[in-house]
């Protein structure tokens, strides 16, 4: 350890900044992670009500069998034994989309688990465009194996330079001549990471649908839960957690980072600080003249993902028990694009005899326009009207579909301005920075800074999701080695 610097100050605790401070902790680093909120774990946690605990960020997860990738980055973080799961798709179907736009007419597709029986699947249901889809399974397939054997963080250098697939998949698509129908189907796992087909990198559209296709799972305990098993293992490991800590200030001095001030006025010191949250939220951290203001220009400008809006009822067991896969309710447009969806689940909750159904929806964002300059539990009871009749909205349209509920009682609603005020992501963002194809080259190397000692973090360095924002600390803890020392001191 003697050439490495020491102390390392991680601002954030969601699973990014979470799974930074393990890797960095059993490296041997002195490491502490500063959480705004009164509890870590960021979109990670869950919250209760009503005895119910209501996911945030995470509803399904992909790739933990033996080998894949998230299985790899959990079994290194130690903590795959302490966060039980369920498995998806044993029944045939790991999401159903639910296709009724005026534009396509009503149809509906499975999602199964496995790339063969997705072909399957696909060519069953688009019997005249075999050759298109062999095209398709082809880069996926090429895909998949380049995520699960990790070539990206052991390649020599730390740009993403798997990206040989980077025009987008909207564009591949019409190249193929890819009938409407069809391209509504492969557009809804570039919706996962918040991006339109038509400007979604192949890679990431690859990524995404091949992390969920190699294997499905379901916690089996709470967000919160989860949250705890990654905290737990740090403070194992010699790390530790500081909650109702906010950040206010990354203290730098002629560009080399220093440590941080908090809201309080503390300052701590340390020769690493990683920022595992928003570029943009960073840069208003950051003294003037910090950076150069083409890096200012060019970290202001990024566009972000859209944001979510989310409602937690229980109904009845019953009468709607638990269903084993997740449905999307997906409108269209002429193109096959998509233009709205509904993401539906039911789960068994911790409460005798009731389902908890959740509903997510983009984030209506000119709704909450009057309430933007204020805060969470400060916006009294008109927002709480707008919210619960938007929600009354959504569970009217699903009992559309899944007949009416019995015993129905909403459990909470949350908005784009609770996730900003929760997480700090900015207007709300679901899934941060927008990784579409005209921004390729705005959003490459978001870990690296222009302050030395200073790193960024979290799922806006590389991709969202679970395994895009744990990909994303391996790769900065490799900026911080170097590729020779990472790929002797990790092996996945
Ligand atoms: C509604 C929704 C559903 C999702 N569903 C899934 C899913 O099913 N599967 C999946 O894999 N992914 C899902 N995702 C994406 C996934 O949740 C995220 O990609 C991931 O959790 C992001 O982790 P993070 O650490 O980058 O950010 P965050 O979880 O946002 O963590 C950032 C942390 O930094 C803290 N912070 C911010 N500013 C400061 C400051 N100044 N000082 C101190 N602390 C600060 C915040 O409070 C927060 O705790 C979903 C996301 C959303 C929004």
């Amino acid at each position: 350890m003697n050439a490495i610097p020491e102390k390392v100050i991680i601002v954030g605790s969601g699973v990014g900044g979470l799974s930074m401070a393990i890797i960095l902790a059993g490296l041997g680093y002195d490491v502490t992670v500063l959480e705004k909120n009164r509890q870590p774990g960021g979109l990670l946690r869950s919250y209760t009500r009503d005895g119910i605990e209501c996911a945030t960020g995470v509803h399904y997860l992909g790739s933990l069998d033996k080998g894949q990738v998230l299985r790899k980055f959990f079994d290194y973080l130690g903590i795959t034994d302490a966060i039980p799961v369920s498995r998806m798709g044993t029944s045939g179907v790991i999401d159903r989309y639910l296709f009724d736009s005026p534009n396509t007419h009503p149809f509906q597709f499975d999602l199964p688990a496995g790339f063969d029986t997705y072909e399957k699947n696909l060519k069953k249901d688009f019997p005249a465009e075999q050759a298109i889809i062999e095209q398709i399974l082809a880069s996926i397939r090429k895909t998949s194996e380049q995520l699960h054997a990790l070539d990206y963080l052991y390649a020599a250098d730390n740009d993403f330079s798997l990206l040989d697939q980077a025009e987008s998949y909207g564009e591949i698509l019409d190249q193929l001549g890819c009938s409407p129908r069809l391209r509504s189907v492969l557009a809804i796992p570039s919706s996962w990471i918040g991006v339109p087909v038509a400007d979604c990198p192949a890679y990431y559209h690859n990524m995404a649908l091949a992390s969920y296709l190699s294997s499905s799972w379901r916690l089996e305990q709470s967000g919160s839960d989860m949250a705890a098993v990654l905290v737990d293992r740090l403070k194992d490991l010699g790390g530790k957690v500081i909650t109702s800590a906010e950040v206010d200030k990354i203290l730098v001095t002629s560009r080399v980072v220093s440590g941080v001030q908090l809201k309080t006025g503390e300052c701590l010191t340390g020769s690493i600080v990683i920022a595992a949250i928003h570029p943009q939220v960073v840069l208003k951290m950051l003294p003037d003249g910090a950076v150069k203001p083409s890096y200012k220009n060019r970290i202001t400008k990024i566009k972000n993902t859209h944001s979510i809006f989310t409602v937690h009822a229980r109904i009845d067991a019953e009468s709607h028990p638990e269903i084993p896969h997740n449905i999307f309710q997906v409108e269209t447009d002429k193109k096959g694009n998509i233009n709205d969806l509904r993401y539906y689940q039911f789960r068994k909750s911790e409460k005798k005899n009731t389902t908890l159904l959740s509903i997510l929806t983009s984030g209506n964002d000119e709704l909450w326009i009057p309430w933007k300059d204020t805060l969470t539990g400060h916006r009294g009871r008109e927002y709480r009207e707008v919210k619960n009749k938007y929600a009354e909205k959504l569970l009217n349209e699903a009992e559309k579909i899944f007949g009416s509920f019995k015993d129905l009682k909403l459990l909470d609603a949350y908005t784009p301005l609770t996730i900003r005020d929760w997480v700090h992501s900015p207007d709300g963002s679901a899934y941060g920075v927008l990784r579409s194809s005209s921004q390729t080259l705005g959003t490459a190397l978001l870990n690296r800074t222009a302050v030395k000692g200073l790193y960024l973090a979290g799922q806006n360095v590389l991709a969202p999701g679970l395994i895009g924002t744990i990909m994303g600390s391996f790769s900065t803890v490799k900026l911080i080695l170097g590729p020779d020392e990472f790929r002797k001191k990790i092996s996945l």
